[in-house]
């Protein structure tokens, strides 16, 4: 895997982005497995117009998609560390205010028993390390909250999404729908929602289990 470099135009996240369990962790513990989730059309509703995705303008247009509660507290429960990994180029390209993406997640914060979001705000001509397909967000979190991203998974409904997920050297979960990108959009598994991805992820580590057991 290659490491992501760090981009200059990301600013360095404030602490509370880690949910006051960030700091410095020694050598040696990166065990825990994450979920990373994409966000529109992963966890909340997302318009589609003219074949395009459209995230909410703004927390009044929020709608957490069907089971996403309940899906969230069955992998919290299970262990897993639960990270938001999305991007948000309207920011980049002038048409959405930051300030209307960080209250969206806010309220999501508050709704979810999330770990920590994790947002690229740029746009394809930035660059960036973080934009997905390009797994730098998952490696970010994955040091600050000392993940291991071997035994961690994504979920999401893009290619984008799966392809980062692949990079990083996660299993993958592809809610696919009429955007997911055809057959540009590979996964390990598909799923319908985020319900059927945790009986999946979950079966997943049941055999995991199993297999540390006959060793
Ligand atoms: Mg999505
Ligand atoms: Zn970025």
């Amino acid at each position: 895997m290659r490491r992501a470099r760090a981009s200059s135009g990301t600013p360095p996240l404030p602490p509370q982005a880690w949910g006051g369990r960030g700091g410095v962790l020694r050598r040696g513990e990166r065990t825990r497995a994450a979920i990373f989730l994409d966000r529109d059309g992963t966890i909340n509703r997302s318009d589609v117009r003219d074949g395009v995705p459209i995230p909410p303008d703004g927390v009044e247009q929020l709608e957490l998609l069907p089971g996403v509660p309940e899906a969230l507290e069955r992998l919290r429960r299970a262990g897993f560390a639960l990270v938001v990994v999305t991007n948000q180029p309207d920011v980049a390209r002038g048409t959405r205010e930051r300030g209307a993406v960080e209250a969206i997640h806010a309220a999501l914060r508050r709704r979810l028993p999330l770990d920590a979001i994790m947002c690229c705000y740029h746009d394809d001509p930035d660059d960036c390390a973080c934009r997905k397909p390009r797994p730098g967000m998952l490696v970010d979190a994955a040091d600050h909250l000392g993940l291991s991203l071997a035994v961690s998974y994504l979920v999401g409904d893009r290619w984008r999404d799966t392809e980062a997920g692949r990079q990083a050297g996660c299993t993958t979960v592809l809610l696919r729908g009429p955007y997911s990108g055809g057959d540009q959009a590979w996964a390990d598994f598909e799923a319908t929602d985020l319900g059927e991805a945790t009986d999946i992820i979950l079966r997943c580590q049941e055999e995991r289990a199993c297999e540390d057991l006959r060793r």
